[in-house]
């Protein structure tokens, strides 16, 4: 199956419909972005790892920044680093995607999934089966291994399934509150979870039926 330019799934899209579904509408389908600490901190870090340099020697490279794509499911991103090793008559024989993060190693599978959905796209550009990849945390100091076994497999090609299945419903999932995730979102102040139980659609049918009173009124206006 080919995918169109509109139809490409950026791999963070992954972790913001596994945070919060109403999340991803909001930054993919309805383009709103907001900067809180945590995602400028983030940013910052990944800007210093891009300026990195390439470490090359005869069987061994790493490439920071490299651009991957997963062209079966129409997925696209970037590795923080990629690393590469080679044998003896130039062939790769093992990568490892390396994702650099600014805090430490949480309880959820948001920063696994994006290391697997990494490794699905090198799989398929180096025609080769990735067993595992790595996290860095900053505050940890510290590299983990992330075993990318079946499971994790699944729960990555189930949300690109259910990114495009939102995207197909053009709908904006309604805000539901839990203050352990929405008082970390940087939509917080868009989003209003406390206040808006209603979906962007319901919010849509609103301004078009105050838009038709409005109308409704100058027409009965002109008429007198
Ligand atoms: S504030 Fe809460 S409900 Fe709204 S987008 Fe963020 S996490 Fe989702």
């Amino acid at each position: 199956m080919s995918f169109s330019l509109d139809d490409l799934i950026p791999i963070s899209a992954l972790q913001h419909v596994l945070f919060c579904e109403r999340q991803y509408a909001l930054i993919h389908l309805e383009q709103l972005w907001a900067e809180n600490q945590f995602t400028a901190e983030g940013k910052v870090l990944h800007e210093r790892v891009d300026a990195e340099h390439h470490e090359s020697r005869r069987l061994f490279r790493q490439e920071y920044g490299m651009a991957i794509r997963f062209l079966e499911k129409g997925l696209i991103g970037k590795c923080d680093l990629v690393e590469l090793w080679f044998s003896g008559d130039g062939k790769v024989k093992r990568v490892s995607p390396v994702e650099f993060k600014r805090g430490r190693q949480k309880a959820d599978d948001v920063d696994r999934v994006q290391v697997c959905a990494q490794a699905l796209c090198l799989e398929e550009m180096f025609d080769i089966t990735i067993e595992t990849g790595q996290l860095y945390y900053l505050q940890e100091h510290r590299r983990s291994d992330v075993v990318l076994d079946e499971e994790i497999r699944r729960k990555t090609l189930a949300l690109i399934d259910r990114i495009r299945a939102i995207g197909e419903t053009g709908r904006t999932p309604s805000a539901d509150y839990e203050s352990k995730k929405c008082d970390r979102c940087s939509l917080i102040d868009s989003c209003m979870p406390k206040h808006t139980g209603i979906d962007s659609r319901s919010v849509d049918h609103f301004i078009q039926s105050q838009l038709r009173s409005v109308k409704n009124a100058y027409a009965d206006n002109e008429t007198e």
